[in-house]
């Protein structure tokens, strides 16, 4: 059976301890490799080397740091397939899916910070002929990143490649969920030619590795995405010791359906804005509330858009929805249907765990499932989910829409279909959600900040944002 390992001072070593977990295939419910179960003793080791490796790295031009990310990500694109295969079998994702998103955006995190290192320049002023003010933004050092499950790569990468942009050198662990992708990108660091010590990969738990990483008192900054409660954790740990947090978290997204709309292109996004990746994006918009005279045709037309996505193994071809990524995840996300229906809701659409035949019979499977008639501050319409499961609301006025949009402790992402120009940006402005979409989902340009507002976050990622994260700024003033 494979054995993953952990990347420490460019080499791949087995967990001091000699102990490992099992990691599962979810659409098969079988174990397909064993992990590093690290502790302290593993992040110490990759924190020394992190530092050994830092007064190198950080002295090394802009120029020569990028040339070496930009050819992380061409590696990646050359793996693109094996590594879409790999994603797909460690998180139940459909392997087409991780081909067009999962894989190429990992590979374009690492050349849009490889060339950003390269355009990241610091400020100048002169002040009134008296003196001359300069910035210097210093890389912070050794930085610890820690990922969640869903999107494995994709987001490991967009916390790695902007650390090793600005400069710092790296202690990260991916969610012991799905490891695979991760630990294939250390071989690709190694065969990039990546300094020993650059980054290093530490495989475990939340409490045992993540939480010897964000104690570790030489890493100076944490940059987190995963659930709110583990984020309250991660901040009450590392805050008193002063390392700077940039904390991406939950959301329970609202995606408003405006009457003037095009309909076709609202209904066909929002399926995807409901179900993409099982419902398991943070983004995804599970909420979504459809003004009134629409609401019927809109409902009929999603019911059936949400007939066709085929629950199937996720490395056939034709495979819409894929396995969730664990039994406890597929618990979590039935106690909420269950919730559902204790809450007076009507089931419209699945509901159901879905048993698959041949070597999918243990896999984590359940039907895309659609509610209506909940009221919009129930728990179902308030607490994430994270799963394939959207509630419908009509609504009739845009004040109305606003304030059950924005009832939830989230502010994450939100969509709004409108024609009418006024109407998008007013909505968009009174909305208390750190990004907004209009007439779109999920369109993503890297340049732009990327965050969430109350619960679902502190700090934002994304273009500049990022580089400014990882370097702490030095004012230098010189009398004239
Ligand atoms: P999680 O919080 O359980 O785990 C995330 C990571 O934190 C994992 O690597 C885990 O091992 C680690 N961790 C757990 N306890 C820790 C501790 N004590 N110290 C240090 N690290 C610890 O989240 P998850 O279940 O993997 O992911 C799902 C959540 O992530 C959802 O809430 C989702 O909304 C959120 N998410 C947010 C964004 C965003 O950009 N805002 C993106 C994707 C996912």
């Amino acid at each position: 059976m494979l054995h993953l390992q952990n990347y420490i001072g460019g080499a791949l070593l087995a967990p001091l301890s000699g102990r490992y977990l099992p990691n599962i295939e979810p659409a098969t419910g079988q174990v397909f490799s064993q992990i590093p179960d690290s502790d302290a003793t593993d992040v110490a080791r990759a924190v020394q080397a992190a530092e050994a490796a830092l007064p190198a790295w950080r002295l090394l031009p802009a120029e020569d740091r990028g040339r070496l990310l930009v050819r992380i990500s061409e590696l990646i694109e050359r793996d693109l397939e094996r590594l879409a295969q790999a994603e797909s079998q460690d998180n139940g994702k459909p392997v087409g899916l991780a081909r067009v998103v999962d894989i190429p955006r990992a590979a374009s995190n690492f050349a849009f910070f490889g060339t950003a290192a390269q355009h990241f320049a610091s400020e100048t002023h002169f002040q009134e002929g008296v003196a001359l003010n300069y910035t210097v933004r210093h890389p912070l050092g050794v930085v610890g990143c820690i990922s969640p499950w869903n999107l494995p790569l994709y987001l490991f990468t967009w916390k790695i490649a902007p650390a090793l942009a600005a400069g710092c050198c790296v202690v990260a662990k991916p969610s012991e969920i799905t490891p695979y992708t991760a630990f294939l990108l250390s071989e690709l660091c190694i065969e990039a030619g990546l300094p020993a010590g650059v980054l290093n990969i530490v495989h475990g738990t939340g409490p045992g590795a993540g939480q010897a990483i964000i104690e570790h008192p030489a890493i100076k900054a944490i940059s987190f995405t995963g659930g709110t409660k583990t984020g309250e954790h991660i901040a009450r740990t590392a805050a008193p010791m002063f390392k700077k947090l940039s904390l991406e978290l939950g959301g329970k997204n609202p995606n408003l359906v405006f009457a003037d709309c095009d309909l076709r292109e609202a209904v066909q996004t929002s399926l995807r804005s409901s179900f993409a990746n099982q419902g398991q994006i943070c983004l995804c918009g599970s909420r979504i509330f459809v003004e009134r005279p629409i609401y019927e045709q809109f409902k009929e037309q999603f019911l059936a858009g949400v007939a066709q996505l085929t629950v199937a193994d996720p490395q056939e071809a034709g495979s819409r929805q894929g396995a969730l990524v664990s039994e406890a995840h597929l618990q979590k996300v039935l106690s909420y249907i269950a919730l559902a229906h204790e809450e007076g809701g009507t089931l419209l659409a699945g509901g159901q765990r879905v048993r698959l035949d041949g070597r999918c019979a243990e896999g984590y499977f359940l039907q895309p499932t659609v509610f209506e008639g909940l009221a919009p501050d129930c728990r179902v319409n308030r607490e994430e989910i994270f799963g394939p499961v959207v509630t419908l609301t009509p609504f009739d006025t845009e004040k109305e829409a606003l304030t059950w949009a924005n009832g939830t402790e989230y502010g994450l992402a939100a969509t709004i279909w409108t024609r009418d120009l006024n109407r998008a940006h007013r909505v968009a402005h009174e909305l208390q959600s750190g990004i907004v979409w209009v007439n779109t989902w999920l369109h993503r340009d890297l340049r732009t900040p990327f965050g969430g507002m109350k619960s679902s976050g502190v700090g934002r990622e994304g273009g500049l944002e990022a580089l400014r994260f990882f370097t702490e700024p030095q004012s230098i003033t010189v009398k004239l």
